[in-house]
């Protein structure tokens, strides 16, 4: 067999010619055997200030020197406490329990089975989930049940656990506030879990900070938790911190993973109010969080954590989300009258536009060929379907910016 033995996400081998393979990653360039290759999607959303930034590259070098994995149930460590004390700080008010885990998915598990766990513990057990339709929460079982129903999840599907679904919120959201309004009037809403301000995997869809700071009000009103999922919103990419401080609001529950490390390494925590810790905390053990990775808490992990927390604190982010904001918005309005593309969007640091021709749904045929053309022109891309976006690390300068809009531009022109 001369074929490679590895089985990649979300890949279709029998279509696709092998990958380049990456040698060597710096700033917002992989080097690969086919070249170099401006990382345009910062390597599925992880990489924030670049691959290999310094800082964090030391943090991992200095803590592999102490420790590697230790188990975190019944034993600390300094990464994981000092982590926890600086996220708890940076993090939008009431949120003061860190519990960590080892992807975004597994951050979400956490949290609904935190929220459940609350309303058990509290003597109103509460099951119904409300999401948003074309949500994305994760490719786990539970996750997929809490997302978008399509073609990546149709084998499943007779699985999945049924939740309550809202629409997209378009404008002011009033369709999709009455939804949540009268599902949560049932008082059998144990939780709200909603991607503040955009849907990533679902096709970079941007609702208002106003219509978040609205279901916020809504969750109040019915005591319902409400679940933040930054995994992907995290750590700047909207243009600040979170998403959720477009819109001035605390999340009952915060999924963090992706940015959390600037990528380096998998790393995920989920946030809580102490009131939710507090359910859990009792003389009675049948009341603990009966949840583990293996993984939970790695120190090197949480080192990397902990530099990027201080890259954050060190201030001069802002100024960089604002530059990285202001290019893509100049090189997004160069195509916004182009008649090949609709629906230009921007919040942030993240830009998206879709397709007109090749068809709409995840298999659309354009998305793949962009990412073919773009693959020979020495960017790496991966549209969602036909819709094509560009959500680069924070050290990208303005010239590799340049060349991966060049080539949306160039594509089919
Ligand atoms: C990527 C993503 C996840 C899943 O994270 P993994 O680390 O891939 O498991 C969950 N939620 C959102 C919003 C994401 O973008």
């Amino acid at each position: 067999m001369t074929d490679s033995p590895v089985w990649h996400p979300f890949t279709q081998h029998g279509a696709e010619p092998p990958p380049p393979r990456a040698l060597r990653a710096e700033g917002a360039v992989i080097d690969t055997d086919h070249g170099p290759l401006v990382d345009a999607i910062s390597s599925w959303w992880v990489i924030t200030h670049g691959h290999r930034h310094p800082p964090i590259m030391q943090a991992i070098r200095d803590a592999s020197e102490r420790l590697d994995q230790v188990i975190f149930a019944g034993l600390t460590h300094h990464p994981a406490e000092d982590l926890a004390r600086a996220l708890v700080d940076l993090a939008p008010a009431g949120l003061t329990r860190v519990f960590y885990s080892d992807s975004g998915s597994t951050s979400v598990e956490v949290a609904l089975k935190m929220a459940l766990g609350f309303w058990k513990n509290s003597g109103r057990p509460r099951h119904r989930i409300a999401v948003l339709e074309q949500g994305y929460h994760g490719d786990t079982i539970g996750t997929m049940s809490v997302g978008a129903r399509g073609v990546f999840n149709a084998a499943y599907e007779p699985l999945l656990f049924a939740v309550d679904r809202l629409p997209f919120p378009v404008d002011g959201g009033s369709q999709m506030l009455a939804a949540l309004e009268s599902v949560a009037a049932t008082g059998e809403l144990a939780a709200l879990i909603v991607e503040p301000l955009v849907l990533g995997a679902g096709g970079m869809l941007v609702y208002r900070p106003e219509v978040l700071a609205a279901m916020r009000a809504v969750c109040d009103r019915h005591g319902v938790l409400m679940i933040a999922d930054e995994v992907m919103t995290g750590w700047g990419r909207t243009g600040r911190l979170w998403a959720c401080d477009h819109a001035g609001i605390a999340p009952d529950i915060l999924c963090t993973s992706k940015g959390l490390t600037g990528g380096a390494v998998p790393l995920a925590a989920t946030l809580a109010t102490e009131a939710i810790f507090a359910a859990h905390r009792s003389p009675d053990r049948s009341r603990m969080f009966f949840h583990s990775s293996s993984y939970t808490a790695n120190p090197i992990a949480c080192a990397a954590g902990l530099a990027n927390v201080r890259i954050w604190q060190g201030g001069g982010m802002q100024a960089r989300l604002d530059a990285v904001s202001a290019m893509q918005a100049d090189r997004l309005s160069a195509l916004a009258g182009d008649g090949r593309f609709s629906g230009a969007r921007r919040i942030g640091t993240i830009a998206a536009l879709d397709m007109t021709a090749g068809g709409a749904g995840y298999l659309a045929a354009a998305g793949q060929h962009l990412r073919a053309h773009a693959l020979e022109r020495g960017v790496f891309l991966r549209p969602l379907g036909s819709t094509v976006y560009v959500m680069p690390p924070y050290c990208i300068g303005a010239a590799e910016l340049d060349r991966v809009w060049a080539v949306i531009a160039g594509f089919g022109g």
